[in-house]
């Protein structure tokens, strides 16, 4: 099953992701942490990203084109794969389209989680204090500015893509807002499991 799980930052998908990626056997596969993972090793790709990344900006549609492509040859994407975090743009997502057509292969469904900005800000804010709780590192692109950010680019170049997915009969979208076992179930009946 090929699944892209659309929506704006702090959304859910990683945790939707998460249980589809044990439900169904198929891995997630996060532009956003394989990027941060490139940083981390500071690989070529990861230093050109990292500024943009820290600072709540879109990292070149060239380079996260590059990553999905590679990625999804990989032995473990053979049953499919559910995206998280890419498509970002239109031309990323015309560049999956093209990616998947040359091997013949579709996807499942994209599903967009729905959740307003105000929850969203109080989400992220929520994740930094749980993070410093339990004595780990927030995330550089957490704080407030970078975050604001990220939704501002969010709504400027990611809601086109479901717009496009729409407009090609393909987007399904669930209420983010609801209680995570229900975002679940409301997944779950979508796909028609
Ligand atoms: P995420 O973990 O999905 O919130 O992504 C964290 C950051 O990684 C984003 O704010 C972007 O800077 C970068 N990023 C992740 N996925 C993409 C993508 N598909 N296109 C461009 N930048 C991305």
């Amino acid at each position: 099953m090929r699944l892209i799980l659309l929506g704006p930052p702090g959304a859910g998908k990683g945790t939707q992701s998460a249980r589809l990626e044990q439900k169904y056997g198929i891995p997630q596969l996060s532009t956003g942490d394989m990027l941060r993972a490139a940083v981390k090793a500071g690989t070529p790709v990861g230093l050109q990203a990292k500024a943009v990344m820290d600072a709540g900006g879109l990292v070149s549609d060239d380079i996260v084109v590059g990553i999905i492509a590679a990625r999804i040859e990989e032995a473990d994407c053979a049953k499919g794969f559910i995206l998280d975090g890419f498509p970002r743009t239109v031309a990323q997502a015309k560049s999956l389209d093209a990616m998947l057509k040359s091997k013949h292969k579709e996807l499942d469904a994209v599903i967009e989680l729905v959740v307003d900005d105000q929850i969203l800000l109080s989400r992220i804010e929520g994740r930094a204090r749980e993070t410093v709780a339990a004595g780990g590192t927030v995330r550089a692109d957490d704080n407030p500015d970078a975050f604001k950010k990220r939704l501002e680019q969010y709504h400027q170049l990611t809601a086109p893509v479901s717009d496009y997915y729409r407009s090609v009969g393909e987007l399904r979208t669930v209420d983010g807002m609801a209680a995570i076992d229900a975002v679940t179930a409301e997944i779950d009946s979508v796909l028609g499991k």
